[in-house]
């Protein structure tokens, strides 16, 4: 085999239950570093679109819970953008799925198939979307006029990245085990 698999989304190996939590705690933490994000440059106001919407009655919350549920899927969309075009980037090939996690969750999947590179390589194309996503995400959350809207948004999307993470994590398990 000349071709390094990774597969992203949906290979926490973990329990539903575990990879639930897990994702919850990731999703929490996303949420007080975007409000800091937000609070540092706003630090009078409501850190929150959504909370000063439930403010101004049922038809605002319903139009903020569809923007929110926009946003959090053209967030999901760039994500696979990101791991796709960086997969092309290294010479490999990226493959689109849709699928249940857990037989539940439906989520998009990016798959890559990539030329021989080590933990490296799969590491920039796993985690680039994250750490791309969310550090922009921030500097948005400051300093656009529209920041408050990306903080849930940006919350969900670093919860729902712990497929990533764990791709990462099995496949330089794997690699350490594997004979030289
Ligand atoms: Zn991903």
């Amino acid at each position: 085999m000349t071709q390094e698999r990774f597969r992203g989304e949906d290979r926490s190996g973990a329990g539903p239950a575990l990879a639930f939590a897990l994702s919850a705690v990731l999703t929490l933490l996303g949420l007080t570093a975007f409000t800091l994000a937000y609070a540092s440059t706003h630090p009078s106001e409501r850190p929150f679109d959504l909370l000063r919407a439930l403010d101004a009655g049922p038809d605002w919350t319903l139009s903020a819970l569809g923007t929110t549920a926009l946003l959090t899927l053209a967030l999901v969309g760039l994500h696979e953008a990101i791991h796709g075009a960086l997969t092309l980037a290294l010479g490999g090939r990226p493959a689109y799925s849709l699928g249940l996690v857990h037989g539940f969750l439906p989520a998009l999947r990016c798959s890559a198939q990539l030329p021989r590179g080590g933990v490296t390589r799969v590491a920039v194309v796993a985690l680039a979307p994250t750490v791309l996503i969310s550090a922009l995400g921030a500097v948005a959350v400051a300093y656009a006029p529209w920041g408050g809207w990306l903080i849930l948004p940006l919350a969900l999307h670093l919860g729902g990245c712990l497929g990533d993470y764990w791709a990462v994590y099995a496949y330089t398990l794997r690699k350490q085990s594997e004979p030289i």
